[in-house]
């Protein structure tokens, strides 16, 4: 029976005698160290026994005979056995004496351990990769309550900057500090619930309070009922990439929202590649739209030949920058000015050109409207100094006049006052007269003249003040013809105008006066004796209108666009005394209270002269 048992165990049975001779195998133990059945029986246990052993085998073995206690063989050391082949093995032996017949032996019991040892040594190896991996690795135990972890690695420690103990025993959400409100918490959570591996990205916190992100990978470990026994967490810490993320979003973000138009072609092509959201505002064009144009779809003042002359320094390298101003043409072909910033850079292998451009619509503005104001303040400057020259002009012509003009008439003064002395008789009174009337005549003459000037210089220096006032129109009219009376040709008469005793008029008294006298001075003037000059007077709906008509020498057709310039006198009228000074501050005075001045002029036949005089109502009040 105990044969049969003997041969029925998997461990090898040896039995030896005190000499350390076999005394008997089973066929276990025959197997493990290649030999055939008996064939141990009467060797020295040293065959069984690697060689380099053998020495100390002795002593031990008379040690063990000593102290004859069952016991393991080899406590706390490796222990080898030698095959028939030389081959070595790892082995665990239980020792067992025992008397019979006089005499003691030993059972040993041996077990072949090679390939538990394998394992052993596979998983100290694993073991070894898991502790020294980069990644920090933890293990919970899914069993404990709150999953707590049982494993973590040294990366880990080094990681999260905890000690091993710190973290041991403890559920992993401390890594979260207080930032709780995270969706990949939610998800984390769910998967642990649902015994799930999940990956997430994760905002954890160093012991030092630090944030760092954590890749976070876990794998539930199942055992053979499938019940999940531990996870496995991976965590890698990836705040460089989320940072340079975070880097490139923002950048992508000032791409994006910038006002100007920023875009990138290709550099050979031309090409749009892309262009900002500002680009696409601006030109109404939508990003696909744009890939399929180039610049010079947008820049009308450009033709293929001179763009790529423009742009040929971004190739040439000397110099990495074009810019220049320029307009682009919307979708809807309106266009707008801009300032163009162009940089050769490379995407990859790709060669491409970044575009940033200014609307300068508001700059052109501002310059233009700079441009005109100082174009506004030079004329006035010129008119300024116009006005100076002119001044001084009047001066001299007035010298030169008075010398020339007031000579005439003053020498006939002289002429007349000598003669006047000389009719000493009563009955020559006619001929005192006559003289007396010649003197106020020329008089009269130098005085409008004067005045004349005097009008001039003050229309000239802004320093005309008028005064309106009502008077009766007949009042005026009256005062000059009877002035003009003495200056009357011979046969020439005047012909006063009809119904105008009731006509009241709102205007600067003398202004009136003084228009209306050169009017009828110059067509007596310019008239020749025997004839007619007729003043008529007409209301119109909103002005007053008074004509001078003469039968004179009329104006030649060629000079009459220049009668109301300054000093202008036409070539048939040089033989008559005249300044060309009166139509010109007439006009100058009507136009600046709102009436006008107009002939019409035939030459030899005579001249018509209009003014138009605005009818001011006066507002009634009802009492
Ligand atoms: P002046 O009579 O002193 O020369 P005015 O300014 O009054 O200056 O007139 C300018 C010019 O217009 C005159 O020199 C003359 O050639 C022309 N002129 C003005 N009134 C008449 C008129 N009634 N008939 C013909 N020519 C006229």
């Amino acid at each position: 029976m105990f044969r049969l048992l003997a041969e029925g165990v998997s461990e090898g049975i040896i039995v030896v005698n005190n000499k350390q001779q076999i005394v008997a195998t089973n066929s276990a133990t025959d197997q493990m160290f290649g030999y055939a059945k008996e064939e141990l029986v009467g060797q020295s246990l040293n065959i069984l026994i690697p060689s380099k052993y053998h020495h100390a085998h002795g002593g031990h073995f008379k040690d063990f005979l000593a102290k004859s206690g069952k016991r393991k063989m080899a406590e706390g050391r490796e222990l080898y056995g030698a095959r028939k082949n030389g081959e070595e093995f790892p082995i665990e032996a239980g020792l067992n004496p025992f008397p019979l017949s006089g005499s003691t032996y030993i059972m040993a019991l041996v077990m072949d351990v090679s390939s538990r040892k394998a394992i052993e040594e596979d998983l100290k190896l694993k073991s070894k990769a898991l502790s020294s991996a980069i990644n920090g690795i933890i293990i919970t135990d899914a069993q404990q309550e709150d999953n707590p972890v049982v494993y973590v690695n040294s990366a880990f420690e080094e990681l999260t900057g905890y000690a091993r103990e710190e973290i041991l025993n403890r559920n992993l959400r401390f890594l979260q500090g207080e930032d709780r409100n995270q969706k990949s918490i939610e998800e984390l959570r769910n998967a642990v619930k649902n015994g799930e591996s999940c990956e997430v990205e994760i905002r954890n916190y160093r012991k030092d309070g630090t944030l760092w992100w954590n890749k976070l990978s876990i794998t539930p470990l199942k055992d053979s009922n499938n019940s999940v026994t531990h996870f496995i967490g991976i965590q890698n810490d990836i705040t460089e990439r989320i940072e340079a993320e975070e880097e490139r979003n923002h950048w992508n973000k000032i791409f994006e929202e910038s006002l100007n138009e920023i875009y990138v072609l290709d550099a050979k092509t031309l090409r749009f590649i892309s262009a900002n959201q500002g680009a696409q505002n601006n030109l109404g064009y939508s990003l696909q739209e744009l890939q399929q144009l180039t610049p010079l779809d947008l820049k009308p003042e450009y033709n293929k030949a001179s763009f790529k002359k423009l742009i040929a320094p971004l190739y040439s390298k000397d110099r990495g920058k074009v810019q220049f101003e320029t307009i682009h043409l919307r979708k809807d072909g309106s266009t707008y000015p801009i300032e163009v910033h162009f940089q050769i850079s490379s995407i990859g292998n790709k060669s491409v050109i970044i575009s940033i451009i200014l609307d300068i619509t508001d700059r052109k503005n501002y310059t233009e409207r700079l441009e005109r104001t100082v174009e506004e303040r030079t004329k006035q400057l010129r008119q300024a100094l116009e006005k100076e020259k002119e001044l001084n002009e009047l001066k001299t012509r007035f010298l030169s006049l008075v010398s020339h003009e007031f000579k005439t008439p003053l020498s006939s003064i002289l002429t007349s006052t000598t003669l006047l002395t000389k009719y000493t008789q009563e009955e020559q009174q006619p001929k005192r007269d006559k003289h007396i009337s010649t003197i106020r005549n020329k008089v009269k003459y130098l005085d409008n003249i004067l005045n004349d000037f005097l009008s001039i210089e003050r229309l000239e220096t802004g320093k005309v003040k008028y005064n309106l006032v009502e008077f009766p129109l007949s009042k005026i009219i009256n005062q000059v013809i009877y002035d003009a009376n003495l200056l009357l040709k011979t046969g020439q008469t005047i012909n006063y105008p009809e119904n105008i005793d009731d006509v009241m008029i709102t205007f600067d008294e003398k202004i009136f006066e003084l228009v209306l006298s050169n009017l009828i001075h110059n067509a007596i003037k310019y008239s020749p004796e025997n004839t007619k000059i007729d003043i008529q007077v007409k209301e119109t709906g909103y002005a007053l209108q008074l004509k001078v008509i003469d039968q004179g020498i009329g104006i030649p057709k060629e000079e009459q666009k220049f009668i109301f310039n300054r000093y202008f006198r036409a070539n048939n009228a040089l033989l008559n005394q005249g300044t060309g000074i009166g139509l010109n501050i007439a006009k100058q005075h009507l136009e600046n209270l709102g009436g006008n001045i107009t002939f019409e002029s035939e030459e030899n036949k005579g001249s018509t002269f209009t003014i138009e005089i605005p009818i001011i109502v006066e507002e009634k009040v009802n009492t």
